[in-house]
């Protein structure tokens, strides 16, 4: 078992990564403060995984939130059942929320112990790739509202996470390329070894081997970690872990959420930077081939979807809340292995690359 620290001063925390983690009472009972513990997941992963992890709190007096499955349900009626939960329970202060799921749980339960008695602590158990090496990390909780993806929420950092590459076996093939893409995202934006790591390894981790997912995930933490502890609450370097995003966000608004999933539109997206940024004359064409590869072999797409035109990108970017000031701000690539956040870019060149790529 991989372990790492966030390291946040005083709101450090552990990740643990391995094969297996979640049959280690060890791992996770350290990090619950009192006898009281509310476990929050949804109705797809409860039936997998929700008495195993029910067998580690025997000592403990636990109850448990299904929530509905799906994006859909990520907003503050949702989260009311978990607030009902807790109260009818009577948890106290010292409670300690645990979110078994992907990252709409992991988002919700954070939130929920974000505002629950105006802060109690909470547990992240990530049982899909993007939430293993993306959402449980950082701090970032919420939900959507009807104007705005993740526009209600906190920072509010977890006590641990406890990351079981054994409960990926379940996970969707779709699901499993969608958080590739975004493990692939830290090799381009700050970490060109393990970008090379990902080319001779990228059929491991489609097979799901083991050994390969489990380097994998612990590289991204490290990585998103890194970045994290520079920057908690994104008034600068967090940026760069937005490459492909603003792309991506476009992709997702214009279809509507919930046809291509994030981590699709996310590849797409990286790619339109990476050729945005060859364009201006910071990476090669190989380059660009190269990363269209390695996404084209985790089967993600690298073009926008059929019709999306360059105005549709356009009209959706210009109101993008990663746009400051109503100058557009893009992450490109300088290097492969180095993101850089700007607005001071040739825009005749971003017309033409969506010219190019919108068929
Ligand atoms: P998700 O939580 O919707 O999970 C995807 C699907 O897989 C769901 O149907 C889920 O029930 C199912 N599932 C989960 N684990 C499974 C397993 N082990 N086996 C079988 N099925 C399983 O989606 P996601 O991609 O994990 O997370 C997306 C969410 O994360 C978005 O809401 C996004 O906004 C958020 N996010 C947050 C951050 C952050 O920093 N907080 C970062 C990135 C994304
Ligand atoms: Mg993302």
């Amino acid at each position: 078992m991989l372990e790492l620290t966030v390291d946040l001063g005083d709101r450090s925390y552990p990740i643990f990564i391995g094969s297996g983690t979640l049959s280690d009472a060890a791992k996770l009972t350290p990090y619950v403060r009192a006898k009281q513990v509310a476990i929050v997941t949804n109705e797809t992963v409860a039936p997998l995984y929700l008495d195993k992890l029910k067998a580690l709190l025997n000592d403990f007096d636990v109850i448990d939130v299904v929530l509905p499955d799906g994006e859909a349900f990520k907003n503050l009626q949702t989260l009311e059942a978990v607030f009902d939960g807790l109260l009818q329970a009577r948890h106290n202060r010292a409670t300690t929320l645990i979110a078994l799921g992907g990252g709409v749980v992991g988002d919700m339960t954070g939130f929920a112990a974000a505002c629950y008695q105006r802060g109690v602590e909470f547990i992240q158990i990530p049982t899909t790739v993007l939430s293993q090496v993306d959402s449980s990390v950082g701090g970032k909780t919420g939900v959507n509202h009807p104007l705005g993806k993740n526009m209600i929420g906190a920072f509010h950092q977890p006590n641990a996470v406890i990351i079981d590459t054994d409960l990926l076996a379940t996970l969707p093939d779709r699901e499993l390329s969608a958080g590739i893409a975004e493990i692939i995202k830290y090799g381009l934006i700050c970490d060109s070894e393990f970008f090379t790591w990902l080319q001779a390894n990228i059929a491991k981790l489609m097979a799901r081997d083991t050994d390969a997912l489990v380097y994998a995930i612990h590289r991204s933490c490290a990585d998103k970690a890194n970045v994290v502890a520079e920057d908690e609450k994104e008034s600068g370097i967090r940026a760069i872990l937005n490459l492909g995003h603003t792309f991506g966000h476009a992709i997702e608004t214009h279809l509507g959420y919930g046809e291509w999933l994030h981590g699709e539109a996310v590849a797409a997206g990286m790619v339109m930077a990476a050729r945005l940024s060859c364009r201006l004359g910071d990476i090669s064409r190989e380059q660009v081939e190269q990363i269209k590869a390695l996404l084209q072999q985790a089967n993600l797409p690298v073009l926008p979807p059929e019709g999306m035109t360059p105005d549709d990108f356009l009209s959706i970017m210009a109101v993008d809340k990663k746009v400051l000031d109503s100058r557009l701000r893009l992450v490109l690539l300088e290097q492969v292995g180095k993101a850089v956040v700007t607005s001071e870019f040739d825009r005749s060149k971003l017309d033409e690359v969506l010219a190019e790529m919108c068929v």
